[in-house]
């Protein structure tokens, strides 16, 4: 069983977080640290530390964060300019919490993905 981060205590509501959307696979929340207007983190509800821990058995919750994604951008009004997705892997990744999450960006110009 993989470790529990701080989000699975986000999940539980056991800590406070602004949660925009929550259901059997997925919760929604925005980060605590937003880099760009809009920035939400959307999270499967079971603990799968990186992407590269993935398995068959999780799509249906990985394409579940992709339409929710899609449905908070549209709520947030970042649809029609657009906005970025991003999931950071492992430490070259950057990232930072090993419970895997979707980064929803946007609300400005983001410029090139690659600095
Ligand atoms: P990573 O670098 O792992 O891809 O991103 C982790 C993100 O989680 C960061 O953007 C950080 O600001 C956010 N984060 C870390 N701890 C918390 C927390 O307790 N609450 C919320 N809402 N966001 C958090």
């Amino acid at each position: 069983m993989a470790e529990e981060t701080i989000f699975s205590k986000i999940i539980r509501r056991e800590i406070p977080a602004e949660i925009l959307y929550q259901d059997d696979l997925v919760t929604a929340f925005r980060d605590i640290s937003p880099r760009a207007p809009t920035h939400i983190l959307i999270i499967p509800n079971t603990v799968i530390p990186t992407v590269d821990d993935v398995k068959s058995a999780d799509e249906a919750a990985l394409g579940r964060m992709v339409t929710v994604a899609a449905k908070l951008a549209k709520e947030a009004g970042i649809d029609e300019d657009g906005y970025r997705l991003i999931m950071n892997c492992k430490e070259h990744g950057g990232q930072e919490v090993y419970h895997i999450h979707m980064h929803l960006l946007g609300g400005r110009p983001l410029g090139p993905m690659l600095a």
